[in-house]
């Protein structure tokens, strides 16, 4: 059986992006497990590939992805500057359609500077101002975030890899996780094909999965989660650029901002609107499964248990699942949505869907969305879970930060000084 020092589970853009650190910081001997034969063929290369400005993230209650998001900003640049990876700094204009969401736009503005944004780079404009940006977008007020970039995670999670690897850590591909066995100073991982390896420390953050293999540890007993796929719908290319700027609309439920599909300009040079909100019962069901929401409420409430449980009886939010939801199926319905701000748009202009992806917030024992990261400690492991969007965004802040846990708590073994590193992690560490 192989023996590693630190076993990482998930090779998403979160656990290589963890695997980076270590390997450059410690001489130990590294893995990244992955059932799939590369990296990021999930949530990581499923995303809308949107580099965010935390201009919307409440500083108190995100402050994680906050603070993450606007440290790691510079350092995808300096990767996608050195790689010759897609860096396209479109811009965002979340808009505000009426008096009460622009208040909300004041709000963004002021917590994106507390987020540590720049002042000049956070813009509210009226309806003239927006106009002569964008001739086709109409609404009462918009905050311009010029900062705001359109990148390929898949493509930066392959560079990181790429990395990792120059740095001895080993990929092992096409092994899916089934369980594990404690043992006094390590623990042994199991195969679904029956092999093992045995890691003295593993590292859990395989996204949808997070939180069941980290209920296999005896840990977030009481919490749940639930998984929501988001569609997107292609633009014809005659359509793409009647506006040019990615657009984003305040969200009409703030505890669900992935309701309200955006307008987006993707890296490659197409133009998407997604994506909705999909209730699904599998962090991988990428087709299929809905096509009656009534069915597929009460299928979910009947697996569902705990928070999930007590989510699902709570009055309010089956009303929002049952309208809000329903309507974010249809590609009519989604297209209307963004008409409330593009009106010049027809559902005839989308004809191809395009990539889904799936998120998997996780629900407290009390029937409550999480708003931020959540980590536990196990005996020879680190869980963490509800690592969703801007996590793409955070993941090379964030992922310093998780090691810099590790290394306080004595976990990490034989350091070694950080050469031709491509980002500094002590600067990161000081700043977070
Ligand atoms: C629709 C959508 C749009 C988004 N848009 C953005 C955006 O524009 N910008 C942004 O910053 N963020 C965005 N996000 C969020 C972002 O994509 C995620 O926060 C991030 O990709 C999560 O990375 P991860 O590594 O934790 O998870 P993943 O990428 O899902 O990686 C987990 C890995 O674990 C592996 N795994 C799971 N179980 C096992 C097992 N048992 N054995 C072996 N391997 C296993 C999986 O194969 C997978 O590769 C979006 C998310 C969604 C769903």
């Amino acid at each position: 059986m192989k023996n590693f020092d630190i076993g990482i589970i998930g090779g998403g853009i979160l656990g290589t992006t963890i695997s980076y650190w270590i390997s450059n910081l410690y001489d130990s001997s590294v893995c990244v497990i992955d059932k799939e034969s590369d990296v990021a063929k999930h949530t990581s290369g499923r995303n809308t590939g949107v580099v965010h400005t935390p201009f919307y993230l409440d500083p108190e209650k995100k402050k994680i992805f906050a603070k993450s998001a606007y440290l790691s900003r510079n350092l995808w640049k300096t990767l996608a500057i050195q790689t010759q990876s897609p860096w396209m700094e479109i811009g965002t204009i979340e808009v505000a359609i009426d008096e009460l969401q622009h208040k909300t736009l004041e709000k963004y503005q002021k917590w994106g500077i507390e987020n540590g944004v720049n002042e000049d780079s956070l813009l509210i404009l009226d309806s003239n101002g927006l106009k002569q940006k964008e001739k086709n977008l109409e609404c009462y007020s918009g905050l311009l975030c010029k900062d705001d970039v359109s990148t390929d995670y898949s493509k930066l999670t392959q560079e990181i890899k790429n990395i990792s690897r120059q740095n001895s850590t080993e990929f092992i591909f096409q092994k899916t996780v089934k369980s594990f066995q404690q043992k006094n100073d390590s623990v042994q991982i199991n195969f679904t094909d029956n092999s093992s390896i045995e890691c003295k420390y593993i590292i859990n953050c395989s996204g949808g999965n997070s939180l069941d293999i980290a209920k296999q540890f005896d840990l977030f007993e009481s919490y749940s989660d639930l998984h929501f796929r988001g569609e997107y719908w292609i633009a014809d290319s005659n359509y793409a650029d009647i506006v040019k700027t990615n657009i984003y609309s305040v969200a009409r439920h703030p505890e669900f901002p992935f309701l309200d599909p955006h307008w987006i300009k993707r890296a490659n040079g197409t133009t998407e609107i997604g994506p909705n909100a999909v209730p699904v019962p599998t962090p991988e069901t990428y087709d299929g499964f809905v096509t009656d929401i009534q069915t597929t409420i009460s299928k979910l409430g009947d697996i569902l248990t705990g928070g999930a449980k007590k989510l699902f009886l709570n009055p309010d939010f089956l009303s929002l699942i049952t309208h809000e939801f329903r309507s974010s199926i249809s590609k009519d319905a989604m297209v209307q949505r963004v008409m409330n701000f593009i009106p010049s748009l027809e559902p005839n202009y989308f004809t191809k869907k395009g990539t889904a992806g799936i998120r998997t917030p996780v629900i407290s024992p009390e029937g409550n969305f999480i708003p931020d990261v959540l980590e536990r400690e196990g005996q020879n492991s680190f869980h963490i879970v509800n690592y969703n969007s801007p996590g793409a965004t955070g993941a090379p802040a964030y992922s310093a930060l998780v090691v810099k846990k590790l290394q306080d708590k004595g976990f990490l073994k034989n350091p070694k000084s950080q050469k031709n590193s491509l980002w500094d992690f002590n600067s990161i560490i000081e700043q977070i």
